[in-house]
């Protein structure tokens, strides 16, 4: 018998599959080594150091400094990663696809380095981070290219993927954005993929995305629908819309801004958004629902000074100070399990039989 609090298939990691089961800290949905400034605006080096005297301002407007979105030091990756595993982690998924600077050989110069495994990301960005060719490519081009990426390599490399996504999404969608959607979906289930979504920041975006998947087969329970914290910051929401609406659909539901506390959202100052407490009301009112498997957390860094090693939070600060202030809060250690444990695995893992075919007995 299946032991059902083991997670079962393999993580498909930068250096090679590993059985899910010996993981024991997951954070799902970060950026290690990444370029978040949208092409137009990357000559404006501004050459910008980062130092005491104004990496708060800097982190207060977040990646509006282009010196602090960027991230392509792999020492720097491999220190963050070490500090990672000193609070108790073990594998981070680095979701910068194509379009972010993807860095496939320096994710897996930073895991050998730190001894922490990382999984690498197949897919496209929003739009506005593509060249014109992958804007006109076709759901099948894309659907190749995204296969590719997980069974060959990324980017020329051997280096395979273990994610499908984030698929990048804007609101209103994308005509391209929109067969990526398709061509992750078809991708998926050639693969045993999961599936991770960057949905648009209207708040039907995240239904039209689960829609379009659904219409293409994708395995719903292995679909993670990004940034609850920004497109839904008044938190759960009830019957009919918000993340209790959407995880009811079967699909997972991502906070992934954990250590960011500012009043508001640095890319539109109307959206005010929750603190860790606030995100972890949201979370409670799933659990008590009944949905406790499909709740994801994460921190998404995706600048400088959300880092160790200028000044910010780190990769471990979930693991650090989230999980005792949930043990403070009343939340049970199964809880915590499934937030850092089982259900990033549940997402990650594909099924044994789909990567490794067995051989002749
Ligand atoms: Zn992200």
């Amino acid at each position: 018998m299946p032991d059902p609090t083991q997670p079962t298939g393999i993580v498909r990691t930068v250096c090679g599959d590993r059985p899910a089961a010996e993981f024991s800290a997951v954070m799902v949905h970060e950026h290690l080594l990444y370029d978040i400034v949208p092409p137009g605006q990357r000559a404006d080096e501004a050459g910008t150091e980062i130092g005491l005297g104004n990496r708060w301002q800097i982190d207060y407007l977040s990646n509006r400094t282009a010196a602090n979105a960027r991230q392509t030091d792999r020492g720097i990756a491999a220190e963050e990663l070490a500090a990672f595993v000193a609070d108790g982690g073990d594998l981070i998924v680095d979701q910068s696809v194509g379009g972010l600077a993807r860095d496939a050989e320096g994710l897996a110069a930073a895991s050998r380095a730190s001894g922490c495994a990382v999984v690498a990301a197949a897919g496209t960005y929003t739009a506005a981070y593509l060249d014109a060719k992958t804007r006109a490519a076709s759901a099948e081009a894309l659907t190749a290219r995204f296969v590719e990426e997980i069974t060959v390599g990324l980017d020329g490399t051997t280096i395979r993927a273990g994610l499908i996504g984030e698929i990048g999404c804007s609101w209103p969608l994308e005509d391209c954005e929109r067969r990526a959607l398709v061509a992750a979906a078809r991708a998926a289930q050639a693969t045993g993929s999961g599936i991770s979504v960057h949905p648009g920041r209207d708040p039907r975006a995240p239904f039209e995305i689960v829609e379009i998947l659904a219409a293409e087969g994708a395995d719903l329970g292995r679909v993670a629908i990004c940034h609850m914290d920004r497109t839904y910051p008044e938190g759960a929401g009830a019957d009919g819309h918000g993340p209790l609406a959407l995880a009811r659909l079967g699909v997972m539901v991502e906070w992934d801004f954990f250590g960011v506390e500012t009043s508001h959202y640095w890319m539109d100052p109307e959206v005010e958004l929750p603190t860790d407490r606030g995100r972890l009301r949201a979370i409670r009112a799933l659990i008590d629902a009944g949905l406790r498997s499909r709740i994801l957390v994460s921190h998404d860094i995706c600048t400088r000074t959300r880092t160790l090693r200028w000044g910010g939070h780190g990769y471990g600060h979930f693991l650090r100070n989230v999980v005792p202030m949930m043990r403070r809060l009343g939340f049970t250690a199964e809880d915590v399990a499934h937030l850092v444990r089982l259900n990033p695995l549940g997402l990650l893992a594909m099924p044994r039989v789909a990567t490794i075919p067995e051989t002749a007995r």
